[in-house]
């Protein structure tokens, strides 16, 4: 038997977050500038490199499998990536490979990524007012993103919108998202905005800065909200509104954060290993896997190294009307 992961505080490593590009077809306000640079191809994983280190981790006792990046649709032939990660959902080692996407793509590949065992995919949506949409994301179209919603719907995956929550953009929508997820039945999530990407502006970010205990607030107005125990993890809770029986997450890195039960990693599209979102810790796993082309043994007491370092939580701070705590990384570029 391989021994599991286990980080310096007891947690048990079971959730990997690969970003398999820094490229996307957006370019979301708060996530990228509009004149991002982007790695050379040459220092990406390739596909197979990524099959190895995804499957070295999968040996290790990693369970959950989420594909983000960038948008990870746009990666070329990244199909066959999820079809050779169905082997290990067969086997049983791998209990859920799931991914994080925009939607622009998934009209084209809902199916084959239902073929290939993925049942849930999350989908990044903010508004539903198409001028908004496009105001947001700068490049994207809102009525190709619901296209791929419905394609994702109809291949038989469960949706669950992921929203971020920007100050004066999108709270005059928040019944209005609620009730058309509802309608749906679609599963809504929201986000605190992270100070990520610093060369973006920080007070940029606390302009943009929705509590969501506000937002919460807003909703128990309107409805009966029952808290639920279940947590995947990571930093979302969640709340059934009793009045149409939907779920409602809450992300809150900033208003309050359960690093405590943090039971993930994330790994860049060039192999660099983050053992925190909200930290600069990161462990090189590209070198472990090329110095040894034929040996897993090296990668995998690479990947022991890092857990051995994972932090305690991260430090993001609005408090004091100042950001602190700021990760001059984008999320495109560690994965969100
Ligand atoms: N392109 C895919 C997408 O948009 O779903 C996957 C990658 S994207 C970086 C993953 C998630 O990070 C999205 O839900 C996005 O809204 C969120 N995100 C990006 N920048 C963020 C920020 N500064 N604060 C909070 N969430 C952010
Ligand atoms: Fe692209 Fe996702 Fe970032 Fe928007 S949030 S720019 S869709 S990677």
């Amino acid at each position: 038997m391989t021994a599991p992961l286990i980080d310096p505080f007891h947690r048990p490593i079971s959730y990997l977050r690969v970003s398999v590009t820094d490229r996307c077809d957006f370019r979301c306000v708060y996530c990228m500038s509009e004149n991002m640079s982007f790695l050379p191809k040459k220092e990406l994983l390739t596909l197979e490199e990524l099959d190895r280190m995804c499957s070295t981790f999968v040996n290790l006792g990693v369970e959950k499998l989420r594909i983000t990046g960038g948008e990870p649709l746009v990666r070329r032939d990244i199909m066959t990536f999820f079809r050779a990660m169905t082997r290990h959902l067969d086997s049983g080692a791998l209990k859920e490979l799931t991914l994080t996407t925009n939607g622009s793509q998934l009209a084209k590949y809902a199916g084959d990524l239902a073929q290939a065992g993925v049942r849930r995919v999350n989908v990044s949506l903010d508004t539903l007012d198409e001028q908004k949409f496009t105001d947001i994301t700068r490049w994207g179209r809102l009525p190709q993103v619901l296209k791929g919603i419905d394609a994702a719907q109809d291949a038989g995956m469960r949706v669950k919108l992921n929203a971020v929550a920007v100050k004066g953009f999108n709270e005059d929508e928040l019944f209005t998202l609620t009730e058309w997820c509802a309608a749906r039945d679609l599963d809504l999530t929201w986000i605190e905005v992270m100070p990520m990407g610093g060369d973006m502006g920080s007070d940029y970010r606390l302009d943009q800065y929705w509590k969501l205990t506000d937002l919460r607030a807003r909703l128990a107005q309107q409805y009966t909200l029952t808290d639920l125990s279940e947590s995947s993890g990571g930093p979302a809770r969640y709340v059934r509104l009793e009045e149409t029986g939907q779920k409602i997450g809450f992300i809150t890195p900033l208003s309050h954060n359960f690093c405590e039960s943090c039971n993930r990693v994330r790994m860049t599209c060039t192999g660099e290993l983050f053992m925190c979102l909200g930290q600069e810790d990161k462990a090189d796993l590209r070198a472990a896997l090329r110095n040894h082309p034929e040996d897993d043994l090296a990668l995998e007491e690479a990947i022991r190294a890092a857990i051995r370092l994972k932090p305690k939580g991260h430090d993001f701070d609005y408090s004091r009307q100042t950001v602190g705590g700021t990760m001059s990384r984008h999320m495109s570029h560690t994965g969100g």
